[in-house]
């Protein structure tokens, strides 16, 4: 049997160190132990073993001691009997919302496609609320997933992991948080996917210890070489692919494993972002880049945050390796997205808790619209809720409430609809089918038909909701109109469609 995680270990994660924080978490400890009593998991574990290692994951990415009480408590109301109001009384209304949160998702069960698209409705609809909920439950499933072999029927285990792959990887994966993206991955795979699986592991095999020989070289030269060019102030860590995500690149690739070249990829970490790009002329001038895999989301950050230098080099020795540059604050939010921006800070300042901030660490890019010179050409990057949130803010007072809000609201001012592969787009308010088929990509909205949202052909003037399953038809004489532009909502699909029109004009 597992040991159980010990509370000592807990504390010792969270951020937070004050008496009231470290008392809440102890106490929610001891009252979870006592609550679920003799209760077992299949492993034959405690079934305490359970909410107290979600406890240590919440703590591990650094949330804060309601969340982790909450994580501790999060199965003692369904599972263990205990009435909302012992723990509303014991532990404040707070953490008793978290838990009712958490308790509410745990309803909903996978059922195959045609649920699909329920489950994850009613999975967002009742966390729009407080999106603490959503990383409470992702790490519930974490520790679920990587304690499937012990579950008996075989296709509940399938169902759990596929549950896990195709709802709970893509919501990390939204928020940021890759570390739980891929450890949610790689756990389900094998129970998913057996013979992939087997396949690809057979296929790593061969090359595990060749990866490692390469990044080490590589990663001596590099230390070498960049002292040589006076960046001494810098730390390197290796990073190994998931297995679930090396094979969705294996079928995109025909299962070729040598046109794949990030397998093992060498993070390289700065103090700041000029070392990133003098540290990128360095490994241009020792290594030759692989053309076309330089990438960056410096300038450019991906649409969940993302930010890096990447860049793939040959490496002398037949093979190649990838490289990611970035800085201390990219990487922890790399790792943990949108964590890391709700944890508990204890240098926090009224002003950096209320503020701007908030947003400009969390979408990049509206820093950058404000140099004017990049201003039009960046405008459509910014997602039009942030600049709307970034505007209101300089009339509102920076204030504690104010980032609550903005917590909450997170989700509530979007829509989350689904492409036909359940891919999530999120759009403002208000959004219709022209929108999501922009949001898609330019072709598909150029060449637009009609529309069916789940299922049922609809008017593109209608407005999608949360949840939506929405299937763009094309046709090759297909043409934007005036009439779309005033219907569209986001300034993407305006832009697009003035584009288009302006071609159709010229012609
Ligand atoms: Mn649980």
């Amino acid at each position: 049997m597992a040991p159980i995680r010990p509370v000592s270990e807990i504390l010792s994660e969270m951020a937070a160190k004050d008496s009231a924080s470290v008392d809440l978490v102890s106490r929610a400890y001891v009252f979870s132990e006592k609550s679920h009593g003799q209760q077992r998991r299949y492993s034959g574990d405690l079934y305490f073993s359970h909410p107290a290692e979600v406890g240590f994951l919440l703590a591990t990415i650094g949330m804060d001691p309601q969340t982790i009480a909450a994580g501790l408590l999060h199965d003692t109301i369904e599972d263990a009997g205990v009435q909302p109001a012992t723990v509303e009384n014991d532990f404040g209304i707070e953490v008793l919302t978290l838990v009712q949160g958490v308790t509410k998702l745990g309803a909903l069960r996978y059922r195959g496609l045609e649920r699909h698209t329920e489950s994850l409705r009613k999975l967002f609809a009742a966390t729009a609320k407080d999106i603490r909920v959503l990383i409470i439950k992702l790490m519930d499933r974490l520790h679920n997933a990587k304690t499937l072999e012990h579950v008996p029927r075989p296709d509940k285990r399938e169902r759990i992991a596929l549950e896990t792959l195709e709802i709970y990887a893509p919501i990390a994966d939204r928020l940021g948080m890759s570390v739980v993206k891929q450890e949610l991955e790689d756990a389900a795979f094998p129970w998913a996917h057996s013979k992939e699986y087997e396949k690809t592991r057979e296929l790593l095999k061969d090359r595990h210890s060749e990866n490692d020989r390469r990044l080490e070289k590589v990663e001596k030269d590099l230390k070498r070489e960049l002292a040589d060019a006076g960046i001494r102030n810098f730390r390197t860590e290796g990073r190994i692919k998931g297995m679930y995500s090396l094979y969705r690149k294996l079928e995109r690739k025909n299962w070729d494993i040598d046109k794949i070249y990030d397998i093992r990829a060498l993070r390289v970490i700065f103090p700041s972002v000029a070392d990133c790009y003098a540290a990128l002329g360095v490994i241009h001038a020792h290594w030759r880049p692989v053309p076309g895999k330089i990438k960056d989301y410096i300038a450019f950050p991906k649409p969940n945050g993302y930010q890096s230098i990447h860049t793939t080099v040959y490496t002398g020795d037949g093979g190649a390796l990838e490289m990611q540059l970035r800085t201390e604050a990219m990487h922890r939010e790399a790792l943990y997205g949108i964590a890391s921006h709700l944890g508990y800070k204890e240098s926090q300042t009224p002003q950096s808790r209320g503020g701007l901030e908030w947003i400009r660490q969390f979408f990049p890019r509206l820093r950058m619209s404000e140099s004017s010179e990049q201003t039009e050409e960046l405008k459509g990057a910014v997602p039009d809720w942030v600049k709307e949130l970034a505007q209101a803010h300089t009339h509102v007072e920076q204030s504690e409430e104010y980032l609550d809000r903005l917590k909450s609201d997170f989700f509530s001012h979007r829509v989350f609809v689904f492409t036909p592969k359940s891919d999530v787009i999120d759009l403002p308010l208000g959004a219709t089918p022209i929108d999501f088929a922009y949001a898609v990509h330019s072709d598909v909205g150029n060449k637009m038909s009609g529309a069916r949202v789940n299922g049922k052909m609809v008017s593109l003037e209608s407005t999608l909701r949360n949840g939506d399953m929405v299937e763009i038809i094309t046709k090759p004489s297909a043409k934007p109109s005036r009439k779309w532009h005033d219907i569209a909502k986001t300034n993407m699909a305006k832009k697009h469609i003035r584009a288009a029109l302006g071609e159709q004009e010229k012609k």
